[in-house]
């Protein structure tokens, strides 16, 4: 029906625009956990809402079309998403995974898998050469992060997805950062696009959710039955919000991009800034590969101040961003992965992938970008002073 829309009107305008019964203009939340059947021999849609709630069902349904697949799954978290989403491998294969995967990703396969006899090898995903020569026989699985997280490396999707169909891999794309508004792995050929919907997603700091995409029919089959037998499915109050949040994602998105465009530029020239990481950036190590695959630099950004000092004193003095852990709101987010994502990878290791004790990530939300720079630039001449302000 909404084909020939674009995806900003798509937002509001989808099989959800009103519902059938009532004509009600938002998604009605559907709190029952069980369904009368009427018919003995012949069930209806709905029997019990792990397996199936109209609620859930509607923010599968739009987040399928939104990311151009056939079917969506909403799951309670992120990491809830990506573990359900691991459950398709068996005891016995191998994956090939970013070395800067997201960290509840990290110790999902280092500390849970491999106890199950599922075997993984960390690359650098963005070097083809790399992942080409750590392909095993039982690889099943190519599991990607583009851009990454902290350092907005970016993985050339077409060549891995080339890859892993010569030597019959699934691949799986964590699309947290860029949202189906900027990026859509499964028209580059990805089996299975998964989201951390509690960032751009539903966008406000408010909920914790998780969503899965396929195309293909079986293996959409497959999932649905983990989703089921697992049954870390999303609340019906959460799925609402996130359907909310949906339908201004490309305002917000194109706001928060235009605003880190600017923002990453500021921060280049200045003298305090050692070094920025944004694919929107033309020095950017992947800002080629990225302006072919997605339609956007997306809103985070990382910047690397001379050492913890110079970041103590920017983080105690800058006023506008909430300094959290996430990413992808409506507030600008200011986090330390030395002490918060990397917290618990060993100095040598977050060194040896750049993630140094100045590195800072910045998710910037809908402040105007005037009032945000005006803020940083005060945090720096508290950085530059000589006394401990
Ligand atoms: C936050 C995040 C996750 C995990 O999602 P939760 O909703 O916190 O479980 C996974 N991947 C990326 C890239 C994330 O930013």
């Amino acid at each position: 029906m909404s084909e020939q829309y674009s995806f900003q009107t798509k937002l509001l305008h989808n099989s959800h625009k009103f519902d059938e019964g009532t004509g009600a203009v938002s998604v009605p939340i559907q709190h029952a956990s069980t369904f009368h059947q009427k018919d003995f021999d012949r069930f209806g849609s709905y029997d019990y809402s792990r397996s199936g709630n109209p609620t859930r069902e509607a923010l599968e349904t739009a987040i399928a079309e939104l990311e151009g697949g056939t079917r969506g799954f909403a799951f309670s978290s992120g990491m809830a998403a990506i573990s359900t989403a691991f459950l398709l491998l068996s005891k016995g294969d191998h994956i090939l995974i970013t070395e800067d995967v997201y960290g509840g990703t990290y110790r999902m396969v280092t500390t849970v898998l491999n106890r199950f006899g599922i075997d993984h090898t960390f690359v650098d995903m963005t070097n083809l050469h790399e992942v080409a020569s750590n392909i095993k026989e039982n690889t099943k699985l190519i599991y990607m992060e583009t851009p990454s997280n902290p350092l907005l490396k970016v993985t050339d999707i077409k060549g891995i997805v080339k890859l892993a169909k010569a030597n019959n891999c699934l691949t799986f794309v964590d699309n947290t950062f860029l949202t189906p508004a900027l990026q859509r792995p499964l028209d580059l050929g990805v089996d299975l696009v998964l989201h951390s919907a509690t960032k751009f997603l539903s966008g406000h700091s408010d909920v914790l959710a998780g969503l899965a995409v396929t195309k293909d029919k079986e293996l959409g089959d497959r999932l649905y039955a983990l989703q089921n037998s697992f049954g870390a499915v999303l609340g019906v109050q959460d799925a609402w919000l996130v359907l909310r949040g949906l339908k201004t994602l490309h305002v917000r998105l194109e706001q928060s991009s235009k605003s880190a465009q600017v923002l990453a530029e500021f921060l280049q020239q200045h003298e305090l800034v050692e070094k920025v990481y944004y694919p929107g950036l033309s020095d950017h190590e992947g800002h080629v590969v990225h302006s072919y695959q997605s339609t956007g630099p997306g809103a985070v950004l990382s910047f690397e101040l001379k050492d913890e000092e110079a970041v103590r004193k920017f983080v105690n003095h800058v006023k506008i961003p909430v300094f959290a852990v996430s990413l992808g709101a409506v507030e600008s987010i200011l986090s330390y992965p030395a002490k918060m994502s990397h917290a618990a990878m060993p100095r040598e290791e977050r060194y040896k992938r750049g993630i140094t004790d100045g590195l800072l990530r910045l998710s910037v939300g809908l402040e105007s970008v005037e009032d945000l720079i005006a803020d940083f630039e005060e945090a720096f001449k508290a950085v530059e002073s000589p006394v401990s302000l």
